[in-house]
């Protein structure tokens, strides 16, 4: 995060934007998602000062870490207040932990909660939207979300994902898988000229047909060529170019409504760049 504070200044863009703390979600709105044993469990673990707590191998707590998930569910249920008050257009949440790979059940792979799963059931819940489109382009497959929405018909989820890779899930075979999920696989070593042809074919018309009310976006920035955690070719240009397409479809059915949240990208340079692109095409800055 301060990676990316350094690049929005770096960049020049940072007084241009209207920034906010993250209020903590509560404890009721994370069970908008996840099962109780999978709440407590967090906050049982969560260890003293300098020590560590590892749920599994990838996920790591600290003496922080429950202060930082609330915060970061609650940036995600704030921005979609925000946003669906007409406040402002858009929203990007700058949160770790991500979110994506937290299922109902189990926290995993960095991922305590589901930001993005949580603020998706605060809008049906409290505005009662019924199309919303959730749109995740981490290099990672974004399982614990598609087993939070999968055959709810309220919900499209379109993303892509380095295939195989963690967490190795995703791949439906035609025919078969929820009917919600446009899930693309690629290789290693996909760049983004094919990754914008699978924006056009796979995401734009489904999309299009499920004119949704709201988007919410898994920002993750590890496809990103620089990023050693995968083996994906994207460049900026790349994630500015795939906003722009959700800018438009938002202007044609959401009233402009984009809520975004960080997922993943370690690449730090890469990451915080991947951001200025990502929030400057949300902004209409050119
Ligand atoms: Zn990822």
């Amino acid at each position: 995060m301060q990676a990316i504070d350094d690049q929005l200044i770096a960049s020049g863009i940072a007084n241009l934007l209207e920034q906010r703390e993250a209020p903590r979600a509560s404890v009721e709105d994370l069970k908008l998602v996840h099962a109780d044993a999978a709440i407590a469990r967090v906050q049982a673990h969560i260890p003293a000062h300098g020590d560590y707590y590892a749920l599994d191998s990838d996920t790591l707590l600290n003496e922080h870490s429950w202060d930082a998930a609330l915060r970061a569910a609650g940036a995600a249920i704030a921005a979609t207040d925000a946003v669906m008050a007409g406040e402002i257009a858009n929203a990007f949440c700058s949160v770790r932990p991500p979110g994506h790979h937290a299922t109902p059940d189990s926290p995993m792979g960095f991922c305590l909660f589901n930001n993005v799963a949580i603020a998706a059931r605060h809008a049906m819940q409290v505005y009662g939207l019924e199309r919303i489109a959730i749109v995740d382009f981490d290099v990672h497959h974004g399982n614990g979300t598609e087993e939070a929405f999968a055959d709810d018909p309220r919900v499209l989820m379109v993303s892509f994902f380095q295939h195989p890779l963690y967490p190795y899930s995703g791949v439906h075979t035609a025919g078969t898988g929820p009917a919600n999920m446009v899930n693309v696989p690629l290789p290693a070593y996909t760049r983004g000229d094919v990754v914008r042809d699978i924006v056009r074919q796979r995401w734009l018309p489904a999309l299009h047909t499920h004119r949704p009310e709201i988007i919410f976006i898994s920002a993750g920035f590890d496809a990103h060529r620089e990023d050693d955690i995968a083996s994906m070719g994207l460049v900026e240009a790349d994630y500015a170019w795939i906003t722009k397409q959700l800018v438009e479809v938002a202007r044609l059915y959401a009233k402009g409504r984009i809520v975004s949240c960080l997922e993943g990208g370690y690449a730090l340079s890469a990451l915080g760049r991947s951001v200025v692109a990502h929030l400057k095409a949300l902004a209409g800055i050119d």
